[in-house]
C-alpha cells in the first residue's frame, strides 16, 4: 500500500493517453512526478472543435479509467456501440451483435479523453507537467534525458533517476533501449494505409446512421468503418492497400476518389460532402506492429503503452491493452511497494506473452472485419456460437468477447479461441440454419467436443 512506498522522483516521457493515466496512479502511490511531453498543452488551443478523431474503449479500459473515479466521467461522454453493422455495395444493412444483451464498446474522443486525463494529473498534488518538451536522446548510463524545447529551440540535459517510456509507437525512450547488448526488436508494417473522412452530422445534430454502432463497409481486400461522435457526425476511417489495383496509389485525383467511392461506398457518399477535400487534406497514415523485449533496463527504465507494444487498430485495443498496463503496474506497486527491480520484472513478464498475443489477434481481425463479415455463413457462426455460450454459461466465451468484454490475459483468450475455432470448424459443415443447432445430432457432436476440450 501507499503507506510503505518510500516517495520517489520518477520521470514519465510522454502525456498521450497511457502517460497521463499513469502519472495519475503513480502519483497516488505517493510518488512524485515529472512528465514530459513533446506536443503542446492540448487544453490551450480553446474547446474542442473541427475534426473529432475517436476511439473504442472497452471493458479492459474502462477498469483502467475506474481505478482512478473517472470512469463515470467519460462514459458520459462515450456513445455505446451495442454492435456491428455491415454496408454492402447495394446500401443493405446487416446487424451483428458485439456480445450478450447490453454489451457494448464505448466510442470516445481521444482529444477530449486525454484532455480529461490532463486535467486530472494538474490537479494531482506531486506531478509537475512539461510541455514542447521534445526527447531527442536518452543516456542510460549517465541516467539524463536531452530534451529540446519545441518554441524556443533549446536544449536541456535532465537527470533522472527512474523513467517510463510512456512516448508511443516511435518512441525515443526505446531507441536508446535498442542499442543495449542483447535487445530484441521488430517493426512490420501492413501493406494497408489508413485515411480519416467524416461523415456530417444530420439537421439539428442528428445521426444520419444507426449511432448506437459501429459501422463496417466490408470490401474484401479492402474497408471502412465509422464510429459515431457527440455531436451527430461520425469518423470514418478508409483502411486500404498503398499500391494495387484499388489503392491510394491509383486515387490521385478529386474525380478518381468521387467516382470510387460512388462505385463502392456508395450509401455513405451522400453523408461526406467534404468527402474529396478530406482525402486529399488528411494525411495517409502507416499500420506498425512493434514488438521489443525486454521493457525493463535494470530497475531504471520501463517501457510501457504503445512504447513497448504497438499494435494494429483492428480490434480497437492499443489504448485498452496500454490503460491495462496501468492497472497491472498498480497492482504490482500495491505488492511491492518500493522494490522496483521486481515490479519492473513481474510487469514484463506478465505483460509481454499478453501483448505478443494481442498483437497477433490485432492482425487476424482485420481479415475478419474487411471480408469475413460479409459472409452469411460467417455470422451463422456467430449466432450458432452466442448459442453455445448460452448453453454452456462459463464454458463458452466468444474470442471477440473475451477480448473486449473480460480482464482475461490476452493470451488466454488466444488460446481458449483457438480451441473453440476447431470446435466450430467440425461443427459448421452440420448447420446450414440457426435452427439446425438443435438437430439431435449437432448437440451429439457438440458435446463430444465440448468433453475433449
Ligand atoms: P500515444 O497515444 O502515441 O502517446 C505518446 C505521447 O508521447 C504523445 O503525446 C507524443 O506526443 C509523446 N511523444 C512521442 N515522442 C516523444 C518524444 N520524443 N519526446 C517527448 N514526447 C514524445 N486503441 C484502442 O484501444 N481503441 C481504438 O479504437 C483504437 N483505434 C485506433 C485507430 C488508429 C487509426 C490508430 C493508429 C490507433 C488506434 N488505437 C486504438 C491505438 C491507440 O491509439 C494507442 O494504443 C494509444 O494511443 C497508445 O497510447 P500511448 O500513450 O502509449 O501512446
Amino acid at each position: 500500500s501507499a503507506s510503505t512506498n518510500r516517495s520517489e522522483q520518477l520521470t514519465l516521457m510522454g502525456a498521450g493517453l497511457v502517460g497521463s493515466l499513469l502519472a495519475l496512479y503513480l502519483a497516488r502511490h505517493g510518488h512524485s512526478v515529472e512528465v514530459f511531453e513533446r506536443r503542446a498543452d492540448p487544453r490551450l488551443a480553446g474547446p474542442l472543435e473541427g475534426r473529432s478523431i475517436n476511439l473504442a474503449l472497452s471493458d479492459r479500459g474502462w477498469r483502467a479509467l475506474e481505478g482512478v473515479g473517472i470512469g463515470d466521467e467519460i462514459r458520459r461522454v462515450g456513445i455505446p456501440m451495442y454492435g456491428r453493422v455491415m454496408h454492402d455495395q447495394h446500401g443493405s444493412l446487416t446487424n451483428q451483435p458485439y456480445g450478450q444483451e447490453g454489451q457494448a464498446i464505448y466510442s470516445v474522443s481521444r482529444a477530449g479523453l486525454n484532455r480529461t486525463l490532463l486535467n486530472l494529473v494538474e490537479a494531482e498534488p506531486g506531478v509537475k507537467l512539461h510541455f514542447n518538451q521534445q526527447c531527442l536522446h536518452v543516456d542510460l548510463r549517465e541516467q539524463t534525458l536531452h530534451l529540446r524545447d519545441a518554441s524556443t529551440g533549446q536544449e536541456k540535459v535532465q537527470p533522472f533517476r527512474r523513467l517510463f517510456g510512456t512516448d508511443g509507437a516511435y518512441s525515443a525512450v526505446r531507441s536508446a533501449m535498442q542499442k543495449t547488448d542483447r535487445y530484441n526488436y521488430s517493426q512490420s508494417y501492413l501493406d494497408y494505409g489508413y485515411k480519416e473522412l467524416n461523415i456530417a452530422p444530420g439537421p439539428g445534430g442528428t445521426w444520419q446512421l444507426e449511432k448506437h454502432a459501429l459501422h463496417i463497409w466490408p470490401r474484401g481486400q479492402y474497408m471502412m468503418i465509422a464510429l459515431p461522435n457527440l455531436d451527430g457526425s461520425f469518423t470514418c476511417t478508409l483502411f486500404f492497400p498503398y499500391e494495387g489495383p484499388h489503392s491510394f496509389a491509383t486515387l490521385q485525383t478529386p474525380a478518381q476518389v468521387q467516382a470510387f467511392f460512388e462505385e463502392v461506398f456508395a450509401d455513405a457518399v451522400p453523408l461526406m460532402p467534404e468527402l474529396t477535400q478530406d482525402f486529399f487534406e488528411n494525411p495517409t497514415g502507416s499500420l506498425v506492429t512493434v514488438r521489443c523485449y525486454p521493457w525493463a533496463f535494470d530497475d531504471d527504465v520501463l517501457l510501457i503503452g504503445d512504447a513497448s507494444h504497438a499494435i494494429v487498430p483492428f480490434y480497437g485495443q492499443g489504448m485498452n491493452a496500454g490503460f491495462e498496463d496501468c492497472s497491472v503496474l498498480n497492482s504490482l506497486l500495491d505488492q511491492y511497494g518500493s522494490d522496483w527491480h521486481t515490479i519492473f520484472k513481474e510487469f514484463q513478464t506478465q505483460r509481454k506473452p499478453n501483448a505478443d498475443a494481442m498483437a497477433d489477434l490485432a492482425i487476424y481481425n482485420f481479415e475478419e472485419m474487411r471480408d469475413r463479415v460479409a459472409d452469411p455463413r460467417f455470422l451463422l457462426q456467430k449466432k450458432i456460437e452466442s448459442k453455445i455460450s448460452a448453453q454452456y454459461p462459463g464454458q463458452w466465451l466468444p474470442l471477440y468477447s473475451q477480448v473486449t468484454f473480460s480482464h482475461t490475459p490476452y493470451a488466454e483468450a488466444l488460446a481458449n479461441g483457438q480451441r473453440q475455432e476447431r470446435i466450430m470448424r467440425r461443427l459448421m459443415p452440420h448447420i446450414h440454419t440457426e435452427a439446425d443447432y438443435d438437430q439431435p445430432q449437432v448437440q451429439e457432436m457438440l458435446r463430444e467436443q465440448m468433453h475433449q476440450a
